[in-house]
């Protein structure tokens, strides 16, 4: 999802402005303004900075109730002003909206953007941080009942299954740039290296025919060596074609390792040899 900046929403500047690190970060605290979902993130800066005569906005972000659009706030690492007392352990979240009689309600699209947030947050902190609301550690009615209620769920979404615990994202751990110098497929179009029972244009290496100045084995040859310097173990004796070795000739050895790396890199796994298969092993990056 999208934030808008401050500089996209008009912010003024702070007036002062003091960051709290990531290990201080324990709580992720929902607000809401008690108000009209029209009022702007500019409306409610002015307030806090005019009339309580804070330093700026108060809150870390802010979301609309009706829109679902998110507002820059103070941030993610700045010290915000939204809960008296509790402002270095806690990221605050303003939802935009719900006037005092709580009749408006919260949208999907609002729900789902908090929760992004939320996501998000335990995402840059690497840790699960409690989900509060204001009213949690202040005297007062905030966030209001049918929004505390939702934060007490762990933010369940309509339409979705049961909430799932955060997990942190997966990221590819040691992702390096693909090895050696990109080597152009060498067969003409829709052909590939197969078994030699296939048709015309599946190429076996078992008659050796000639490509682009080079014989079919040597080109097969060359895909495998590109996969060791991809890291797999290919070779004689070694994990991948082991019985006959990188000798150039399709068969059942080429195959699993086609099959294999195929699989590794999320390509139909078809275990023939064709430009995609050809191109993943020389331009995509190992992960
Ligand atoms: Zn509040």
């Amino acid at each position: 999802m999208d934030i808008i900046s401050r500089a996209e929403w008009g912010a003024r500047p702070p007036e002062s402005r003091s960051t709290v690190p990531w290990s201080k970060r324990t709580i992720f605290m929902g607000h809401y303004s008690a108000a009209s979902a029209t009022q702007t993130p500019r409306q409610i800066q002015d307030f806090h900075m005019r009339v309580r005569g804070w330093s700026d906005i108060g809150y870390n972000f802010l979301v609309n109730s009706v829109t679902g659009l998110i507002y820059e706030g103070r941030g993610w690492t700045a010290l915000g002003a939204h809960c008296a007392g509790h402002n270095t352990e806690a990221v605050g979240v303003c939802i935009i909206g719900k006037d005092q009689a709580g009749r408006q309600d919260v949208s999907d699209a609002a729900r789902r953007a908090f929760k992004w947030l939320y996501d998000e947050v335990n995402d840059r902190k690497g840790k699960r941080l409690t989900l509060l609301g204001h009213r949690d550690r202040g005297a007062t009615s905030c966030p209001g009942d049918e929004i505390y209620a939702w934060l007490k769920a762990s933010l369940p979404i309509v339409g979705s299954p049961t909430p799932q615990p955060w997990q942190p994202t997966p990221k590819p751990a040691g992702t390096r740039p693909a090895p050696g110098t990109p080597v152009v497929f060498p067969l003409p179009a829709g052909w590939y290296f197969g078994p030699a029972s296939g048709p015309a244009y599946s190429v076996s290496g078992l008659h050796e025919r000639y490509f682009r100045g080079r014989t079919d084995r040597a080109w097969l040859r060359g895909w495998a060596d590109q996969l060791g310097r991809r890291g797999w173990s290919v070779g004689k004796d070694r994990r991948w074609l082991g019985q006959h070795g990188n000798d150039g000739i399709y068969g059942p050895e080429y195959r699993a390792l086609a099959i294999a790396f195929q699989a590794d890199q999320h390509i139909r796994q078809d275990g023939l040899i064709g430009a995609a298969t050809w191109n993943a092993a020389f331009r995509n990056p190992v992960t």
